[in-house]
């Protein structure tokens, strides 16, 4: 009895050590359960009140959770999504691909996986999202996929608007560098160019200057020249024109109008070598002739009139000289020695380059300020090729032929008429005759003051 007693004690006490255990176990349960459900809305609330969206799908991609993000994102409401698949969301393009991805976490070939897609929303619009795929069980312990979503849109569409940007930028840049580079390659050619030309005025500049250099001295060296030459001659010439008197005095001989005539010749000679040095030495002059006109009033029909007997006596009559004249007054105020310099030469030039005919015609006219003279022949005429360098001291025209000069009477006629203030010009035909004409101040005095 004692036995059986002591065994149901035993039984007893074991059987409150299991109450015990129990009751232990059931508290430690609660506590469990109460600390599941803490954590359980701890992470409901993190969830529904996260930035991103969170999809829950089962493992036939049915929807079975969403938070307040899926339906900003999508439009659409939370009874609604309940009842969506994935492909209800989802944009056709993109389907594939996500289930791939879907498949392979749910199936673990990878454990997660961070991808883009697009969501098609209430109102049929593409949103671009983010998404992050992960594997979890639900609330029965099922397999299932968590879908974490952000819309990045904005971000896409700001990234795309920020491609094209940088596309345009870069293609303006192209577009900048290449007109930039063909400016430049313009400006190189200018700048070869500028240089080629600079480099060929610098060498004509060099040209010019050494020819000009060369002509001064050349024309120092003829002035100087002429007037040695003439001064050396000077004195032989008269002392040969002094010579032919005393001879013709002393000549007793039979043939005395053979000598004389002889004589003649030498003196004729000696004239023309005398006037050649005076045309010489006048030109010598002629830069300081400006100082040394003499304004005097002058009766320019008497005093052209005396000139043309001069040349009527060297011409020996053969040409006949018409003088025609219209004038207000016939009186002008000028220089006496360079008037006869300038229409001696002109006259006697129109007689002797016209051997052929036999008329010579002065006509004087006269404007407001001026005495016009024109001295026509009807002889060889001018070249056109010679006119320019006419008045050039020693120039003769190539059809001269046989007809006498040295080419220093219009240089003189130039220069005279320079220092009178007057102007010549020329009009000529060749073989048909040649007209100069004159200008003359009728009052020098204006233009001296
Ligand atoms: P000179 O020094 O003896 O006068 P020149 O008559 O030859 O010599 P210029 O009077 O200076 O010299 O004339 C220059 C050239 O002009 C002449 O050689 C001649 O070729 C041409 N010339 C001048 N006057 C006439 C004219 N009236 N008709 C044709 N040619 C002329
Ligand atoms: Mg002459």
């Amino acid at each position: 009895m004692n036995k059986d007693n002591q065994n149901n004690e035993e039984l007893l006490l074991r059987i409150k050590e299991l109450e015990d255990k129990v009751s232990g176990l059931t508290m430690e349960n609660q506590m469990l359960q109460i600390s599941i459900n803490e954590s359980e809305s701890l992470h409901k609330s993190v969830v529904e009140n996260s930035l991103d969206g969170t999809l829950i799908f089962d493992k036939d991609f049915d929807i079975i959770y969403a938070n307040d993000e899926v339906f900003n994102i999508s439009s659409y409401n939370e009874s609604e999504l309940l009842d969506f698949r994935l492909e209800d969301l989802v944009a056709p393009e993109s389907l594939e691909n996500v289930k791939n991805i879907l498949n392979d976490v749910l199936n673990k070939v990878i454990e997660s996986k961070k991808f883009e897609f697009d969501l098609i929303n209430r109102y049929g619009e593409i949103r671009n999202i983010f998404a992050s795929c992960s594997f979890t069980n639900d609330f029965q312990g099922n397999k299932a996929l968590v879908l974490q979503i952000l819309d990045i849109t904005d971000i896409k569409s700001a990234e795309r608007r920020m491609i094209e940007i940088n596309h345009e930028l870069e293609q303006r840049v192209n577009e900048r560098t290449s007109q930039l580079q063909e400016t430049m390659d313009d400006l190189k050619v200018e700048i070869a160019v500028r240089k080629k030309a600079e480099l060929e005025l610098q060498l004509a500049k060099e040209e010019v200057d050494n020819a000009l250099e060369k002509e001064k001295e050349l024309n120092t060296l003829k002035t100087r020249f002429i007037s040695m030459i003439s001064h050396e001659y000077r004195t032989p010439l008269t002392v040969i024109l002094t010579s032919t008197y005393l001879v013709e005095q002393y000549y007793q001989g039979e043939h005395q109008e053979q000598f004389n005539k002889f004589l003649g010749k030498i003196r004729n000679s000696v004239d023309t070598m005398t006037q050649l040095l005076e045309d010489v030495l006048t030109i010598g002059k002629a830069e300081s002739v400006k100082s040394k006109i003499i304004p005097k009033k002058i009766n320019i029909i008497d005093y052209i009139r005396e000139i043309i007997e001069e040349c009527k006596v060297v011409d020996k009559d053969k040409h006949n000289f018409i003088l025609n004249y219209e004038l207000s007054s016939p009186e002008i105020i000028s220089d006496e020695k360079s008037l006869r310099h300038i229409f001696q030469n002109i006259i006697s030039n129109a007689a002797k380059y016209s051997p052929g005919a036999d008329e010579v015609t002065i006509d004087i006219k006269e404007n407001s300020r001026n005495l016009v003279v024109y001295v026509t022949d009807k002889g060889i005429g001018i070249p056109n090729d010679d006119i320019a360098n006419l008045f050039e001291t020693f120039h003769r025209a190539s059809n001269v032929g046989s007809i006498s000069g040295t080419g220093l009477g219009l240089s003189i006629v130039k220069r005279c008429l320079d220092s009178l203030y007057g102007e010549i010009g020329v009009q000529s035909e060749l073989g048909k005759g040649t007209k100069f004409i004159l200008e003359l101040p009728k009052d020098i005095q204006l233009f001296m003051k």
